[in-house]
C-alpha cells in the first residue's frame, strides 16, 4: 500500500487528515495530532487524500534522509 500515511517525522505522533469541502475543489490537508508539534502548524492543502498523504510522506522522508546525504 503506497498511500499509507507515515507517523509524524517530528514527534512520531499519528497525523490527522482534514477534509474541506468546496464548491470548486474539495481539499485535504494533513497535520500532526500533537498540538505542541511543529507539524501541527504547518498546513498545506491538496485536491485528494492521495496527494496529501504523498506530500506528507515525502516530507517525512526528506527530514529523515537529510542526515544521510
Ligand atoms: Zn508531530
Amino acid at each position: 500500500m503506497s498511500n499509507k500515511i507515515k507517523m509524524c517525522p517530528f514527534c512520531g505522533a499519528k497525523p490527522e487528515i482534514d477534509y474541506f469541502p468546496d464548491k470548486h475543489c474539495d481539499t485535504y490537508g494533513i497535520t500532526c495530532s500533537n498540538e505542541k508539534c511543529i507539524a501541527h502548524s504547518i498546513f498545506e492543502v491538496y485536491c485528494s487524500t492521495e496527494e496529501a498523504i504523498k506530500a506528507w510522506n515525502c516530507r517525512a522522508k526528506q527530514l529523515k534522509g537529510s542526515d544521510n546525504e
